[in-house]
């Protein structure tokens, strides 16, 4: 996937909105300023309830405006959250591989997508901070999760920028395979119904009667 900037048919033009979610800390957003703006910090402020950063890229021609929202990951900033799931393309659920606790919460996060998202939301699951070297959760746990809760996965270092373009890279492919899947069976749905009173027209033209061929 190139940045907009680099190439493109200008004619073509997508949106989609993305969310990061998870507990405080994981490095939502410093996820979010490493995929944006290629920067990373120790001394993040944290998010007061919501953020959002704007990206372009290219996919196949398409320009697409991705709009990345950052949420705070305390439980007093639930409700916004909730809310702001709701039209969201994808949603990528953080969390610390030198944390233990921080995956404790994710079927908390899980409730929250099942009860407010859309239901075609495309999920993902980064076990960040890999760069460190005291690991709580190993890479096989994280692949257990991820079988489990029936998400893709990948482990990622906002600070060394390690699958992060990668990442993002993933559930925007997602997004777009399952909307041309949708498109393509409402196309075929749309068109199976003509195809069978093209049939049947025919048919009873065969046997005398004089309706139309469409
Ligand atoms: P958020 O509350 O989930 O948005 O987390 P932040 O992005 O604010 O990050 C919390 C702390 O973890 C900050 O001090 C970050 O610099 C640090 N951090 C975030 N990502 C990484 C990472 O990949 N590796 C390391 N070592 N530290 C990270």
């Amino acid at each position: 996937m190139s940045n907009l900037s680099e190439n493109g048919d200008k004619n073509k033009i997508k949106s989609l909105k993305l969310m990061l979610v998870g507990e405080a800390a994981v490095g939502k957003s410093s996820i979010m300023y490493r995929y944006t703006q290629n920067t990373f910090t120790y001394s993040m402020l944290g998010t007061a309830g919501i953020d959002f950063k704007k990206k372009d890229v290219v996919v196949d021609d398409t320009k697409i405006k991705i709009v990345l929202f950052d949420t705070a990951g305390h439980d007093r900033f639930r409700k916004i959250i909730k809310n702001h799931c709701r039209g969201a393309n994808g949603i990528v659920i953080v969390y610390d591989v030198s944390e233990e606790s921080s995956i404790e919460k994710l079927s908390n996060w899980m409730t929250d997508i099942q009860e407010n998202a859309d239901k075609d939301v495309e999920l993902l699951l980064l076990g960040n901070k890999v760069d460190i070297a005291e690991r709580k959760i190993s890479e096989e746990q994280s692949k257990e999760l991820s079988q489990r809760l029936n998400i893709p996965m990948l482990e990622t270092s906002a600070k060394t920028g390690f699958n992060i373009e990668e990442a993002f890279d993933l559930i925007i492919n997602n997004i777009l395979k399952k909307e041309k899947f949708e498109t393509e069976k409402t196309t075929e749905n749309r068109e199976t119904p003509v195809i069978q009173q093209k049939i049947v027209t025919k048919k009873k033209k065969e046997e005398g009667c004089q309706c139309l061929i469409f």
